[in-house]
C-alpha cells in the first residue's frame, strides 16, 4: 500500500483543513533539497495555490534587542483577539552563515507559539540566503492556504535580508529604539527608505519622552524621502511591546495602508511585480543549480575558480571560457 504521507492529496487536504502538523511537514518538504521532495512540494504548491486566500503580509525588521519577538508576541495576541489567524516566518541571515541564529528560534514567542490560532516557523538553515527567501515565499503561500490571514515575516536588521523580505510583503515595518535616532542605530538609511512604517518600541518608563522625541525626528527624516507611487506616506508611531501600549495604533497603520493600497490598485500591482521579480530570481537560482549539478560542469567551474584565484585568468576571461565549455565554442560570439 502506498504510504499516504507520500501523496500530494494528503498534504493538500491537510493544509486546506488548517492542520498545523501537515502544514509543518509540507514546509519541511518545500525546504528540502531532495529531488523527490522537490517534486512532491511542487505538486502540493500547485494543489493549494488555486485555494489560497489573500492575507496581509507584513515584514518586520530591527536590530537584535529592539524587541521584535516581544512585539510579535504582543501584536499577534492582539490580532488573535480580533479574530485573526497569525503565521510568523523568520529569515535569519546569521543562521545560514554560522549555523547560529540571532533570532534564537526555540525559546521565543512562548505564549503565541502555544496559541491555537498562531503558527510559528523558525528560519530554515543550511542554505543560501537566496534559497531561504525562495522557500519563505512558498511558505507564505502554504500558510495562506491553511487559513492564516496575517503573515509576519521577521528578519534582523543586518545583512541583505531586508531587501529580500521587502520583496515578498505588502507592508514593511521597521522597529527602532528610543533615544538613538541621531545615529540611526546601525540601521542603514536604505532600510529606512524601504519602510512603510517605523515603530519606536520601548516607549515606556523613562524612555517615553525620548521615544516621543525620536518620533518627531524620524517624521522629519522621512519627509526627505520622496513619496511612494502607491500614494502611501510612511508613518511613525510609538509603542511598548512589554506594556502592550500602541499595539492597536500599529495595527491601525497597517490596516490603513492595506485599505489604501487595495482601493487604488497598488496592492495588486505590487504583488504582480513581486511575482515577476521572484520568477526572474528563480531563473538564475534554478538554472545555476541545474548546470552545476552536473559533475563535469562543476569541475570546469572549480578549475576556473582556481585560475582566477591564482591570477592566471581574469574573471572576464574565465567567464568566456566557462560559457564556451558549457554551451560550445561559438556561444559567446553569438551573444555579440
Ligand atoms: P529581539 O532581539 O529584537 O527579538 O528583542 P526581544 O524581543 O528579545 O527583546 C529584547 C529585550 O528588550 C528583552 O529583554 C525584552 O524584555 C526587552 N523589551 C522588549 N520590548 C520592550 C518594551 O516595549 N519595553 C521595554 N522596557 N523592554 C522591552
Amino acid at each position: 500500500m502506498k504510504n499516504k504521507r507520500n501523496t500530494s492529496s494528503y498534504y493538500i487536504d491537510g493544509i486546506l483543513e488548517g492542520d498545523k502538523f501537515v502544514l509543518s511537514k509540507a514546509i519541511t518538504l518545500v525546504e528540502s533539497s531532495l529531488k523527490d521532495d522537490i517534486q512532491l512540494s511542487i505538486r502540493i504548491l500547485r494543489g493549494v495555490s488555486s485555494q489560497a486566500k489573500s492575507s496581509k503580509r507584513i515584514g518586520i525588521t530591527g536590530v537584535p534587542g529592539v524587541g521584535k519577538s516581544t512585539f510579535i508576541e504582543s501584536f499577534g495576541t492582539y490580532l488573535i483577539g480580533q479574530g485573526k489567524k497569525i503565521a510568523v516566518l523568520a529569515i535569519d541571515p546569521s543562521s545560514n552563515l554560522s549555523g547560529g541564529s540571532i533570532l534564537g528560534d526555540k525559546t521565543r514567542m512562548n505564549s503565541l507559539s502555544r496559541n491555537e490560532q498562531a503558527f510559528i516557523r523558525p528560519s530554515p538553515t543550511r542554505n543560501t540566503l537566496g534559497g531561504v527567501t525562495n522557500h519563505t515565499r512558498e511558505n507564505i503561500l502554504l500558510c495562506e492556504a491553511a487559513g492564516y490571514d496575517t503573515i509576519i515575516v521577521e528578519t534582523v536588521g543586518v545583512g541583505q535580508s531586508e531587501t529580500l523580505v521587502r520583496g515578498m510583503v505588502d507592508f514593511f515595518l521597521l522597529l527602532m529604539l528610543p533615544g538613538a535616532g541621531d545615529d540611526l542605530q546601525g540601521i542603514k538609511k536604505g532600510i529606512m527608505e524601504m519602510a512603510d512604517g517605523i515603530l519606536i518600541n520601548k516607549a515606556d518608563g523613562q524612555n517615553l519622552q525620548k521615544a516621543k522625541q525620536a518620533m518627531t525626528d524620524y517624521k522629519n527624516a522621512l519627509h526627505l524621502f520622496s513619496k511612494a507611487s502607491s500614494g502611501w506616506s510612511p508613518q511613525v508611531k510609538i509603542c511598548s511591546a512589554l506594556e502592550n501600549t500602541g499595539i492597536e495604533q500599529a495595527w491601525g497603520m497597517i490596516a490603513d495602508h492595506h485599505q489604501l493600497m487595495s482601493e487604488n490598485g497598488s496592492l495588486d500591482k505590487l504583488r504582480k511585480e513581486q511575482n515577476l521579480a521572484w520568477f526572474k530570481e528563480q531563473i538564475a537560482h534554478t538554472l545555476i543549480g541545474h548546470i552545476f549539478a552536473n559533475d563535469e560542469n562543476l569541475r570546469a567551474r572549480n578549475q576556473l575558480e582556481q585560475e582566477v584565484l591564482s591570477g592566471k585568468l581574469s574573471p572576464k576571461e574565465a567567464i568566456v571560457q566557462l560559457t564556451e565549455q558549457l554551451f560550445g565554442q561559438d556561444s559567446f560570439k553569438s551573444q555579440k
